[in-house]
């Protein structure tokens, strides 16, 4: 039977955001409820090796790396929920969340930490070679790539950064784009143009990756011209998709300010929402940096926060 559960704090989300803020949270005495969501333990659940995570001196499996977030957060008094939220009402006090096993949470304090998704190409093989040669994160995996060449996919600002970025550790890096210019702001396509190390590849899409299966690894990508049809394939050990991210704010629309990319919005320093009492943490809000480490200090900064508001609210 569906139950309904009131707490003061619930927390959406189990990536690094998510738990630490939940690890915060209840050694505040908050007694937080966090509810994992389909992925528990969010994107870096689904990598390989993290090595740029502090405390780690030698590289450490995603998957673990947030198992022992999690116990982290279990042993400091949170509650961890294998559910989803499929509904949420913000402009009720307390605020209301709908999980799709039926039951319901009351809570005076939201934080949101459900992140975001790569978007990929949608080829059998990319999916093949994920976390094998093929990436979304170049300051994630560019440094496994140095002095090797590479492949960027994309034309818009991320694409740009990724190809700038790679071009400070690989031997050379082609930007392939399925148009014949950049989408990216000026000031980057300048950067770029001036770079020796970055062929652009224009009016192509990438048909397959190609690669070796022991070991799994990317020996290159065949591209076709979107005009002609006529095939090429390039000799590359790394591609690194940059064709966007969609932030999981579609339960949001309508409740809280977002930006036109439906990121949520939250002023420099601060993880408030346009609702008091709602706090966002993580790639959700946060296109710019998009990393574990500062997933996990926005986490802090929200758990922070909503303790604060409920102490002014008299809640706790
Ligand atoms: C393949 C890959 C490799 C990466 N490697 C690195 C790396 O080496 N180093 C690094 O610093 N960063 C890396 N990143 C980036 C890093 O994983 C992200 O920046 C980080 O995970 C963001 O954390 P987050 O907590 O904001 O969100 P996420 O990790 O995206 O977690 C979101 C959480 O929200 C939950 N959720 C979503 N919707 C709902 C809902 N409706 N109800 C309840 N829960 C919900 C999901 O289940 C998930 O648990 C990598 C990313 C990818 C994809």
């Amino acid at each position: 039977m569906a139950a309904e559960r009131r707490v003061r704090l619930a927390i959406l989300g189990s990536g690094p955001a998510g738990y630490t803020a939940a690890i915060y949270a209840a050694r505040a005495g908050l007694a937080p409820l966090l509810v994992q969501g389909l992925q528990p333990g969010g994107q870096l659940a689904i990598t390989t090796e993290v090595e740029n995570f502090p405390g780690f001196p030698e590289p450490i499996l995603g998957p673990e790396l947030m198992e022992r977030m999690a116990a982290q957060a279990r042993r400091c008094g949170a509650e961890l929920v294998a559910d989803v939220a499929v509904a949420v009402a913000l402009h009720e006090r307390p605020f209301r969340i709908l999980l799709d096993s039926g039951d319901r949470i009351l809570c005076d304090a939201l934080i949101i930490a459900t992140g975001a998704q790569a978007r990929w190409l949608g080829l059998e093989s990319e999916t093949r070679f994920r976390g094998f040669g093929v990436s979304s994160c170049a300051t994630c995996d560019g440094f496994f790539f140095r002095g090797r060449t590479v492949a960027v996919v994309g034309g818009g600002n991320t694409a740009v950064e990724e190809a700038l970025y790679l071009s400070r550790l690989c031997a050379k890096v082609y930007l392939v784009h399925r148009r014949d210019a950049l989408r990216a702001e000026k000031v980057l396509q300048e950067r770029l143009f001036a770079e020796p190390k970055i062929e652009p590849v224009w009016n192509h899409v990438v048909e397959e990756i190609l690669g070796s299966e022991e070991p799994r690894a990317v020996t290159g990508v065949r591209l076709r011209h979107v005009h002609t049809g006529a095939r090429r394939e390039l000799a590359v050990e790394g591609v690194f998709v940059a064709i966007g991210h969609d932030p999981a704010t579609a339960l949001f629309k309508n409740q809280l300010d977002m930006d036109a990319e439906g990121y949520i919005v939250t002023p420099p320093g601060s993880t408030q929402t346009s609702v008091p009492g709602v706090f966002a943490c993580g790639d959700v809000q946060d296109k710019r940096f998009r990393q574990a480490v500062t997933a996990a200090g926005s986490g802090c900064m929200a758990a922070l926060e909503a303790d604060r508001w409920l102490a002014e609210l008299g809640a706790t």
